[in-house]
């Protein structure tokens, strides 16, 4: 395809603008001549030019509005367009963030009604919704942790992490200054609660738990788990990522968990992907309260008329962790989305998002194995080993045969320790037929992966790009680009 500047041609345009009525000055009378440039190449186009050409560019994305996208542990769910509608309001749109506060009651409403929301549908005391993705709720979280020991003055430098975790886990742990230690998954796909009873001293500050865990298995023993920990004087830290498994079924807080954050991009549905926007916000027990970070939205009611105002009050806060209020438009859509399916809509996400893991997975598990024989919940894991094994057809390549019947990949070798893994999740947005004709598609390539190797070992063949060979591509990069 010829980029847009190979297309440009000398004069062509896509807008005239009206000539300039007033006298116009010099560029080096308004700006210094050593930042002036001159004679930008910009490609010289016109109108139906960018259209046609932008336009097929985008045909060659994936994107949940155009197929299946059963990437596990990032729910990727359809984003209904009314959210999107509801956070382009210009009242939303247009606010300067140093708004004065009797200028934007509606604005602090949302964000204060979203955090009770929030604290009921996860039993947390309270939430902030400062932190722009998941990775940074945790983050924020542990800081939490710290400045708690800190306050108490304990020492504590470990941070005890399971082995089927999400990498950004003990990055987080490391960031705060935490020494990493690895808890090992039991054969049944849990916590190993006789290692975590050795492993958790009163040198080790928290347990960082995800729970349904990145098998996508609920953790049994969640419960001994809490109690393991708390003993001990430890604290109980939830990976919230993934909330689609439980919503109004179980709440963190009635589990155990002092602290949590949530991925309101997954969850709570906004379009996400290559790098944002996101939200994280971090929940916390109520003897953690006062380290939430700030400004926090307070409510007050003298006068009868309630009236919202941010509070920097809080002597014992971490502090700021982003600019201004947070991703103020994802939680707007997050809003939108808990209002308009309310208790019971948000209820029939989780069990709908089970269902249709636990379909897949039965239907798929005579073609692969599983390394774990249980009920799963928002998501199901299996190993491409076999077919490693008995005809050299890697996970990759059956991710990249995927993309020849229109599908997007799953996760793959994610979670690290199941051996060529691949890690589907539905989520609730899917039909029926969506999850036939994925399943069929897999179940098409493990018969080509016995039959017909090379087929799927040079896939995919209907791509505009084809095979991302990464040590190919950059030896031969004419041999990769159709
Ligand atoms: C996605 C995810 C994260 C990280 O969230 P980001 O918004 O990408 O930073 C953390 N933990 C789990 C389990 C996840 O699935």
């Amino acid at each position: 395809m010829e980029l847009i500047f190979e297309k440009s041609r000398p004069g062509r345009r896509a807008t005239v603008p009206p000539s300039c009525d007033v006298p116009e000055r010099p560029p080096e009378e308004l700006i210094e001549g050593r930042l002036l440039r001159s004679g930008i190449d910009l490609p010289e186009v016109a109108e139906v030019d960018i259209v046609r050409h932008y336009t097929a560019l985008s045909r060659r994305n994936f994107g949940v509005d155009v197929g299946f996208y059963p990437l596990g542990s990032c729910t990727m769910k359809y984003n209904p367009k009314i959210n999107e509608e509801a956070a382009g309001h210009r009242g939303f749109t247009d606010i300067h963030p140093f708004a004065p506060m009797d200028r934007i009651q509606g604005n602090l409403r949302l964000m204060h009604e979203l955090g009770l929301y929030l604290a009921e549908i996860f039993g947390m005391a309270e939430f902030s919704l400062q932190p722009a993705a998941g990775a940074h709720g945790e983050l924020t979280g542990v800081m939490i942790i710290k400045k708690h020991f800190e306050k108490r003055g304990e020492r504590r430098e470990k941070i005890l992490i399971p082995d089927a975790a999400h990498g950004t886990n003990p990055a987080s742990g490391a960031l705060c200054g935490y020494r990493v230690v690895t808890v090992p998954t039991d054969g049944e796909g849990g916590v190993d609660t006789a290692a975590l009873d050795r492993l958790m001293d009163t040198a080790t500050a928290a347990l960082m738990l995800t729970n349904p865990n990145t098998l996508g298995l609920f953790e049994k023993n969640i419960l001994t788990i809490a109690r393991i920990v708390h003993e001990r004087g430890g604290l109980l830290y939830g990976d919230g990522a993934n909330a689609n498994a439980f919503l109004g079924k179980t709440r963190p807080g009635d589990l155990g968990f002092d602290v949590i954050q949530l991925n309101l991009h997954k969850t709570f549905s906004t379009p996400h992907g290559c790098g944002g926007p996101g939200s994280g916000p971090v929940g916390v027990g109520p003897e953690l309260r006062g380290y939430l970070p700030v400004p926090r939205v307070v409510k007050e009611d003298t006068s009868g008329r309630p009236r919202y105002r941010l509070s920097f009050e809080a002597p014992d806060t971490v502090g700021a962790v982003r600019s201004f209020w947070g991703n103020f438009l994802v939680l707007v859509k997050a809003y939108a989305y808990i209002r308009a399916l309310g208790a019971e809509g948000l209820t029939r996400v989780a069990e709908d998002a089970v269902l249709s893991a636990n379909y897949v997975m039965e239907r798929l598990k005579d073609y692969y194995d599983r390394p774990y024989q249980r009920r799963c919940m928002h998501e199901c894991v299996f190993t491409g080993a076999r077919q490693a094994r008995e005809s050299g057809v890697h996970t990759a390549d059956i991710a990249k045969r995927l993309l020849d019947y229109q599908f997007h990949p799953p996760t793959i070798y994610f979670p690290l320790i199941v051996p060529e893994a691949i890690m589907i999740e539905p989520t609730e947005t899917e039909s029926l037929e969506t999850l036939d004709a994925f399943c069929e598609a897999m179940i098409a390539i493990a018969r080509e992966a016995r039959e017909d190797p090379s087929l799927v070992k040079e896939a995919p063949h209907t791509t505009p790009v084809g095979r991302l060979d990464e040590v190919r591509a950059a030896r031969e990069p004419d041999v990769c680009w159709r």
